[in-house]
């Protein structure tokens, strides 16, 4: 069956002490409790490799918060598939809206990364969602679904299987304000549904499919206890090890 995952997405926060110090926090958590899900974080890409060492033996997965659309090059700036794989990072997020909404990102780019990664062994979590005015126009499910037909369906079974998919609505990241469980719940299905009838349900049931968006410790339980919900990407509260340790504990 899936796997359940709490994911952390550190965005642009933390200094190198500050990163490092969270990354043995998050160790000596994960070595005194026994969690019921994985738990992956999204540090910086400065402090990748940093990450790698500190969690050794696998503790907790360490991905990318983006990679290149390019294989390797002349790009300035951009970190390829090819490096995060030699380093054993675990996978990279691809399409975060804040990268969809800073720089532009596509699904038709993102499709392209998510083959990279997968080319590479990395494991993609692709996110996508609606903003405010689809929700409001009442256009989120259509939304969602040019989003994950466009960047994933010309994938092979074998290929979908490996991504993880992260609904986030925008209105919600950052924001305070949640999607209710029934909400993330109607897309959470409506993804699932999607990739059953172009791949079959025994391929729909094997992905995990996590909820991003203003994930609190007092939110977290009833968010996860939702049937097509298998975890979180989870932003402002990943950067606290006590929220983040509670979050996790939403799988108990
Ligand atoms: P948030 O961010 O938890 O701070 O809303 C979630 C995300 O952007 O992945």
């Amino acid at each position: 069956m899936r796997k359940n995952i709490v994911a952390g997405n550190w965005k642009m926060n933390k200094n190198v002490i500050e990163a490092q110090q969270l990354m043995f926090q998050l160790l000596d958590y994960k070595k005194h409790n026994a969690t019921h899900c994985e738990v992956w974080i999204a540090p910086p890409s400065l402090y990748l490799m940093m990450a790698k060492d500190v969690f050794a033996h696998n503790e907790i997965g360490v991905f990318a918060q983006d990679i290149s659309e390019h294989e390797s090059g002349a790009y300035t700036g951009e970190i390829s598939a090819d490096m995060l794989a030699s380093i054993h990072a675990a996978g990279a997020i691809i399409g975060h809206s804040e990268r969809r909404l800073y720089h532009g990102e596509t699904d038709a780019l993102c499709n392209v990364k998510v083959k990279l990664a997968l080319d590479k062994g990395l494991t993609p979590i692709y996110c996508n969602g609606e903003t405010l005015e689809q929700r409001k126009a009442g256009q989120h499910l259509e939304v969602v679904k040019n989003q994950t037909e466009e960047a994933l369906f010309t994938l092979t079974a074998d290929e979908i299987k490996k991504v993880v998919i992260a609904y986030e609505p925008v209105w919600a990241i950052g924001t305070g304000e949640t999607a209710s469980p029934e909400q993330a719940q109607e897309i959470h299905a409506h993804i699932r549904n999607l990739i059953a009838g172009k791949y079959g349900q025994d391929v729909a049931d094997e992905i995990s499919i996590l909820y991003g968006g203003s994930v609190k410790p007092d939110n977290a339980k009833e968010i996860f206890s939702q049937p097509d919900i298998d975890g979180g990407l989870i932003g402002g509260a990943a950067l606290k090890v006590d929220d983040f340790a509670k979050i996790i504990e939403g799988f108990n």
